[in-house]
């Protein structure tokens, strides 16, 4: 399958300025000379899982070109949500950024630092409509991401219009 992108990267954030982290991550990722952002989809409103009774969050993905391994690219991800003041709490709690590599090419691994494509893609909502913008045709364990849309509960996911979200989604 010929595709534009390298690599799949997930933004999420529900702490302090949601959109405005989101935008700083992935200004951070185009100042990096071995990545160039390709296509980003929509913004957005989700509600909180896994850990509930939390703040919603904002989501994206951004499809990139890159020459970095998926480990470096991984790190640096790593360094963005420390550079935005990510502290590492709890699993699954609230965070200013987050950056998870949902594929890299066709890459499949699993090791303890890196899993490729990301073990719960499909299992979630808020990754999976944004992805859909961006990559309908990627397949994922077995079915397109179009078909593993249409048969997950997107109730809890708003797409957020961009020219208003500055003031509405802080
Ligand atoms: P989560 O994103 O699941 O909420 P974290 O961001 O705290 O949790 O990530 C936990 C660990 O997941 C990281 O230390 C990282 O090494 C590991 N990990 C494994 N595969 C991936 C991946 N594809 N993208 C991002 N992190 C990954
Ligand atoms: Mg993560």
């Amino acid at each position: 399958m010929t595709r534009s992108f390298d690599a799949i990267i997930a933004l999420g954030s529900n702490m302090g300025d949601k959109i405005g982290a989101l935008g700083r991550a992935t200004a951070l990722l185009e100042a990096h000379g071995e990545i160039d952002v390709l296509n980003r989809s929509n913004l957005y409103r989700t509600d909180a899982w896994g850990e509930e009774d939390q703040d919603w969050f904002v989501n994206a993905c951004l499809g990139v070109a890159t020459t970095l391994s998926p480990l470096e690219l991984l790190h640096f991800c790593q360094d963005i949500e420390n550079e935005l003041g990510r502290v590492r709490e709890k699993r699954w709690g609230p965070r200013v950024i987050d950056l998870d590599v949902l594929v890299y090419k066709d890459i499949a691994q699993s090791d303890a630092e890196l899993t490729l494509p990301h073990p719960r893609i499909t299992e979630r909502a808020f990754v999976l409509v944004p992805l859909n913008d961006i990559a309908p045709k990627l397949v994922i364990k077995g079915k397109a991401v179009c078909a593993w849309v249409q048969e997950i509960d997107t109730s809890g996911i708003l797409e957020l219009d961009p020219f208003k979200t500055s003031e509405k989604a802080k």
